[in-house]
């Protein structure tokens, strides 16, 4: 991939596209591809066709899925199952037919086996039960990187998969209800402080371990992979460390000024007691994650800050 290659970010609009496309336009590409879902419907075999034959893009992030926390997931299964199915197989074959130079496919850390070693490696995939709330999900995305295997295996393509940690940053869901737990404290303690509460909730125990990787590292570990790596078998992508929901409760509180107590509410589920990615694959290659927890976070606030949804008066 060169600076004059033609290159379509599919999902740009995503968390993790909209950093893909940023990283590219820094480095100085100059023939980056954009569409939109209202101006290109992925899940359309026959639109995605057309597009490929009158824009032959040369290079593919494939960051376009169907994403949502634990209760969309459960509300929506089919929904999760079946876009991200017809994106995958859409963009794939396409890519195939037109002779696409090379793909990369974002999968998710999630499609681990539910009892996988700590931390987990990328032959862990595939080893055991998945965790039933997103196993529609999750199967898709296995999906996803079974037809980058069988088609390189097959037709001799370069299509690549990897393995994203928890990820936060810029154009993340702050939804209280639906985001992840980053983002959701960033908000929760933002607003306790705004309305002068004395303490602040944090759900479960506080003692289960998380890791967590600004965007911004993975689209530049992305764009490394796209440059360095082929092969079929997944590369995890993370910081490699993790911090308990206690720890990063208390790194919250410091970014965004809040001062008040830390209340855990053991009513609501912990869920898993660890996740944390194996990273010694692409850390063999020579790429490390840059930006420290606190420094990802409190630039993630300023952009919360900058664009969060206006405040409904209680
Ligand atoms: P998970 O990694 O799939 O479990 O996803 P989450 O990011 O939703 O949750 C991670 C951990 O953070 C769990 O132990 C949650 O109980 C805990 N947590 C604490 N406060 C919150 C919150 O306000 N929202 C969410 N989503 N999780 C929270």
């Amino acid at each position: 991939m060169n600076l004059d290659s033609r290159v379509y970010v599919a999902g740009h609009r995503g968390l993790v596209g909209s950093a893909i496309l940023r990283r590219l336009q820094g480095a100085g590409y100059g023939d980056l591809l954009t569409r939109t879902s209202g101006e290109l419907d992925l899940t359309d075999a026959r639109e995605v066709d057309a597009f490929f034959g009158e824009e032959r893009p040369e290079y593919i992030f494939l960051a376009a899925a169907k994403v949502g926390g634990i209760l969309a997931n459960n509300d929506y299964p089919a929904d999760f199952i079946r876009e991200n199915l017809a994106i995958e197989l859409n963009v794939i074959d396409a890519a195939h037919r037109w002779g696409v130079e090379k793909l990369l496919f974002l999968g998710s850390s999630c499609i681990y086996p539910k009892f996988a070693p700590q931390p987990m490696r990328e032959e862990h995939l595939l080893t055991g039960e998945l965790e039933p709330t997103n196993r529609p999900y999750a199967v898709a995305k296995i999906a996803g990187i079974e037809l980058c295997r069988a088609y390189n295996a097959q037709h001799g393509t370069d299509f690549v998969s990897v393995m994203p940690t928890n990820l936060y940053g810029p154009n993340d869901n702050f939804d209280p209800e639906t985001s992840h737990v980053l983002p959701a404290l960033l908000r929760r303690f933002h607003e306790a402080r705004e309305r002068g509460e004395p303490s602040v909730t944090v759900w479960g125990t506080g003692s289960p371990r998380r890791e967590f990787l600004h965007v911004d590292d993975l689209a530049d570990a992305c764009v490394f992979l796209m440059e360095r790596y082929s092969g079929s078998e997944p590369v995890n992508i993370g910081v490699g460390e993790d911090v308990s929901i206690a720890e990063l409760a208390e790194v919250v509180g410091e970014v965004v000024g809040y001062e008040g107590e830390v209340v855990f509410d053991t009513s609501k589920p912990d869920g898993t007691p660890r996740k944390l990615l194996d990273v010694g694959k692409l850390s063999g290659m020579g790429w490390r994650a840059a930006t420290p927890l606190k420094a990802g976070m409190a630039s993630t606030y300023k952009w919360f800050l900058a664009n969060r949804p206006v405040e409904t008066p209680e």
